[in-house]
């Protein structure tokens, strides 16, 4: 189902060993609602002005403490 496929493309984190993405994410918000597409590579979010990498999670500059919900761009 189509419902399925969106739910397996969503993340909060980036994938540890299992996965190790590179290329463009969509970061989303759940505080201010913004979305961004970031770049990661192995892994690791490339740095950028609005964002910001806690372990596997990304902050958005926005204060929220809750760690922004990954997409893969499809
Ligand atoms: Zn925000």
């Amino acid at each position: 189902m189509t419902l399925l496929a969106v739910k397996e493309n969503e993340m909060t984190g980036i994938p540890g060993s299992r996965q190790s993405p590179s290329g463009e994410v969509v970061v989303f918000c759940p505080q201010c609602k913004a979305i961004q597409t970031v770049q990661i590579s192995g892994s690791k979010l490339t740095p950028t002005r609005k964002f910001t990498q806690v372990g596997p999670y990304i902050y958005h500059d926005c204060g929220s403490n809750r760690p922004c919900r990954l997409y893969h761009n499809m």
